[in-house]
């Protein structure tokens, strides 16, 4: 983990290069740096050259190294699969969920979250490739969670999220990506405070940034390869 410093200026070196390949502002797009299987220890390291934002995926894992990282004001984005049971650890202990996909947790959450604590951060995540195995909303339906979400109070639904099958072509992964880009700017008359568009992972942080994203989730060209314990 020593070249920590180095992975983040060449992945911020691409954030830069994409933006402005797309006329965009680099500062525009934020760098969730996703953190599951990482120790704690790399964290800090991440934190320490500049890194605030960590995204995780397993709440234990994440409640774990949050307990041994109470020192620092880290932003903490859950961004793994919502379970009904583990709504309220979650609402407790993270600033944005970026995987919210139906009503039922997204209640839970709102109801869930701590009084005196800012709202919940959302993101609705969007199954783009209708992936069976994958969460997310069906397009079609996502106008109508849109709306069911829009009562609950603690909760701030900020934008859409996407996870599409992989592909290497820049060209197919942009338009497999656009329709989030789509689907946004459709809905952000209706709900002026969608201001995020959470897509781009280490394989089309590029494709994401030409299509408008404005937060990118980078793992492996961050920390390296994931550390998968068996057990
Ligand atoms: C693991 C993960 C990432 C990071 O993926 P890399 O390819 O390692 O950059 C981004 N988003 C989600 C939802 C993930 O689960």
């Amino acid at each position: 983990m020593t070249n920590f410093r180095e992975r983040l200026n060449r992945v911020q070196a691409r954030i830069h290069a994409a933006a402005e390949r797309a006329g965009r502002d680099p500062a525009a797009v934020q760098l969730l740096a996703v953190s599951k299987t990482r120790p704690a220890a790399d964290i800090r390291e991440a934190f320490a050259c500049g890194q605030r934002r960590f995204g995780e995926n397993y709440l234990q894992e994440a409640l774990d190294k949050q307990q041994q990282l109470q020192d620092l004001t880290i932003e903490w984005h859950f961004i793994g699969p919502l379970q009904s049971n583990k709504t309220r650890a979650i609402a407790e202990n993270f600033d944005w969920v970026h995987s919210v996909d139906r009503l039922k947790v997204a209640r839970r959450l709102s109801e869930q979250r701590p009084a005196g604590r800012p709202p919940l951060n959302i993101c609705v995540q969007v199954n783009l490739d209708r992936e069976a195995s994958k969460s997310g909303v069906l397009p079609e339906a996502l106008d109508s969670l849109l709306e069911s979400l829009q009562p609950l109070p603690h909760i701030q639904v900020r934008g859409l999220m996407a996870i599409p099958a992989v592909r290497s072509d820049p060209q197919q992964q942009r338009q497999a990506l656009q329709p989030l880009a789509d689907a946004l700017a459709r809905l952000q008359p209706r709900y002026p405070q969608l201001d995020t568009l959470s897509m781009g992972m280490s394989g089309d942080l590029e494709a994401a940034i030409a299509a408008g994203a404005t937060l990118v989730r980078i793992g492996t060209d961050l920390f390296g390869p994931r550390i998968y314990q068996e057990n």
